[in-house]
C-alpha cells in the first residue's frame, strides 16, 4: 500500500518512517576511517557508529581477536557463565578505570545498547536509596528506550509518547554560547550550581530526596556541549554532601575519545555509577555499568539480561582497549583534537554562519547560526537547521560523511575514529570548509 511512495533509496535504510534518511548510500566497504558506498565512492567517516569505531572499521587487532575467538571453540554466548574471555575484559576494563573507582568497584553486564545500561543503573540506585526521583539535565541525551526516553532532556523524541517514566526532574546544563548562567556574583552563582544547590534544598521544589543525578560530562546528542570542568566538580560536591549517587552516562564520551579514558577525568571527581557501551565493545554490542561498593545490595536475581554474556563483543573490547592504551591513543586523542579544532576555529574566521566551535578531543561540534538575524544578548546567533542541513549534504557529496546534533540539528558534529591521522584531520577539514562555503552561497 506504501510501497509507491517510497522510492528505491527510502527503501534502503528501511520502510519505516522514523529513519532519517540524510545519509542516502548503501556502504559496501570499510577500512580505517574510510567507507566504500554501492557506487564505488569513498568517504571519510567522522560519525564512525555515532562514536563507537574507536579503532575504525575492521581494524586487524579487531578482526584477529574476533577470529581467534571464533577459531577457538570457546562458546559465543554463555548468559553470565564466566569464560577466559569475559575474565581478560574484566582486567582490561578495571586496568583504565581510575584507582578510587576500581578499588571499590562492581561491575553488572548489561546490554546489549546503552539504554540498556541506563536502564539498569537508573534501577540499581533506585533500589540502593529506596527513593525515586531522578534528576537529570535539560540537552541530555540517554536512549530511546521508555526510561530512558524519559531521562533524555530535548523535547522532540519525547513528543507523542504518554505514560513515560515519571518522577524525572530537569535541571540547566550549561550552554556558554547561548546563556551564561547566573551573571556577577559568587563562583556558584556563575555556574548555576547554587540555583541547583538551593532546589534540591527547597522542600517545595519536590526533589529534596532523588535516588541519583544523571549526566553527560561533554553532551554528545544534544550538541557537542562541554560541561566546565568546575561545574562538573560542583555537581560532585552538591550530590555527596546530600547523599546523592552521581551517574555519569560515558556511552559516548568514554574509552578515550576526549583525550582521557573517561571524561569525568577532566575534572578529577569520581562518580559513583559509570555507564559505558558504544567503544566499550569495539563496534559489537556491549553494555555496562560500574559502581561504587556501597550501591551494590541487588539480591542475586535482581537484574539480568539474555544478550549480557556476548563473547565476541567481550573479545573485540579487550582488544580496544589494549590498543588504545599501547598505542597511547587517548593522548592522541587529545592532539589530534585540538588540530581538528584550531583547523575549524579557521574556517569560522571567513564564516559568519559558524557560531561556535567545540568540543574535547576528537568529540567536535561546529554550531551553526544565522547570522543575517539579530544576536541576542550575549551576542549569539539563532540556530540554521536549514543550513546545517545543507552543509552536511555538501560535506556528503565531496566524500565526508559528519551528523547533526543539538537543538534542531544545527550543531555538525564529528566523531571520527581515534585512529585518525594529522593528513586526514587536514583533508576533512579542508572538505568541511569548501562545504560551508559552497552552502553559504
Ligand atoms: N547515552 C549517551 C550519552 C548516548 O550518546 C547514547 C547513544 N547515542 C545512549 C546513551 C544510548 O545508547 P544506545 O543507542 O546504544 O541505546
Amino acid at each position: 500500500g506504501n510501497a509507491h511512495y517510497l522510492n528505491s533509496q527510502q527503501k534502503r535504510e528501511s520502510n519505516a518512517r522514523s529513519y532519517p534518511r540524510r545519509l542516502p548510500m548503501a556502504l559496501c566497504e570499510a577500512k580505517g576511517m574510510m567507507v566504500k558506498d554501492a557506487d564505488g565512492k569513498t568517504y571519510y567517516d567522522c560519525l564512525a557508529g555515532a562514536g563507537t569505531l574507536a579503532l575504525g572499521h575492521n581494524h586487524p587487532v579487531l578482526v584477529e581477536a574476533i577470529e581467534q575467538v571464533l577459531a577457538s571453540g570457546l562458546p559465543l554466548h554463555t548468559l553470565d557463565l564466566t569464560t577466559p574471555v569475559k575474565e581478560q575484559f574484566v582486567d582490561e576494563l578495571f586496568a583504565i578505570l581510575p584507582a578510587d573507582l576500581s578499588k571499590r568497584a562492581k561491575i553488572q553486564f548489561c546490554g546489549p545498547s546503552g539504554a540498556d545500561a541506563v536502564e539498569a543503573a537508573v534501577k540499581l540506585v533506585k533500589t540502593a536509596t529506596g527513593r525515586g526521583p531522578i534528576l537529570s539535565f535539560h540537552g541530555g541525551y540517554h536512549g530511546m528506550t521508555h526510561g530512558a526516553l524519559s531521562l533524555t532532556g530535548s523535547r522532540s523524541p519525547k513528543e507523542n509518547v504518554s505514560g513515560l517514566m515519571p518522577g524525572v526532574h530537569f535541571l540547566p546544563y550549561p550552554y556558554p554560547y547561548r546563556c551564561s548562567f547566573g551573571v556577577g556574583g559568587d563562583e556558584g552563582n556563575r555556574l548555576g550550581s547554587r540555583y541547583i544547590e538551593n532546589m534540591l534544598d527547597d522542600p517545595e521544589s519536590g526533589i529534596v530526596s532523588p535516588a541519583g543525578m544523571i549526566m553527560e560530562i561533554v553532551q554528545g546528542e544534544g550538541g557537542v556541549i562541554p560541561a566546565p570542568d568546575e561545574w562538573v566538580r560542583e555537581m560532585r560536591r552538591v550530590t555527596r554532601e546530600r547523599s546523592v549517587p552521581l551517574l555519569i552516562d560515558e556511552v559516548q564520551t568514554g574509552i578515550g575519545r576526549t583525550g582521557k579514558w573517561f571524561a569525568f577525568e577532566h575534572s578529577g571527581i569520581t562518580p559513583d555509577v559509570l555507564i559505558l557501551s558504544k567503544a566499550i565493545g569495539g563496534s559489537l554490542p556491549l553494555a555496562v555499568v560500574v559502581y561504587d561498593e556501597s550501591l551494590d545490595i541487588w539480591e542475586p536475581g535482581a537484574h539480568a539480561g539474555t544478550f549480557r554474556g556476548n563473547q565476541l563483543a567481550m573479545a573485540a573490547g579487550t582488544a580496544t582497549l589494549k590498543f588504545i592504551r599501547e598505542a597511547r591513543l587517548t593522548e592522541h586523542a587529545a592532539v589530534a583534537g585540538e588540530q581538528l579544532m584550531n583547523a575549524l576555529l579557521q574556517i569560522q574566521r571567513q564564516a559568519d554562519c559558524i557560531g561556535e566551535v567545540r568540543g574535547k578531543g576528537l568529540m567536535v561540534g561546529v554550531e551553526i547560526v544565522d547570522s543575517d538575524q539579530a544576536a541576542d544578548r550575549i551576542g549569539s546567533y539563532p540556530a540554521h537547521p536549514q543550513l546545517a542541513r545543507c552543509i552536511q549534504q555538501e560535506c556528503l557529496s565531496r566524500g565526508l560523511i559528519l551528523e547533526l546534533g543539538g537543538r534542531h540539528g544545527s550543531v555538525v558534529r564529528f566523531l571520527p575514529p581515534l585512529i585518525i591521522t594529522e593528513e586526514q584531520i587536514d583533508d576533512i577539514a579542508w572538505i568541511f570548509g569548501e562545504s560551508v562555503m559552497a552552502a553559504q552561497r
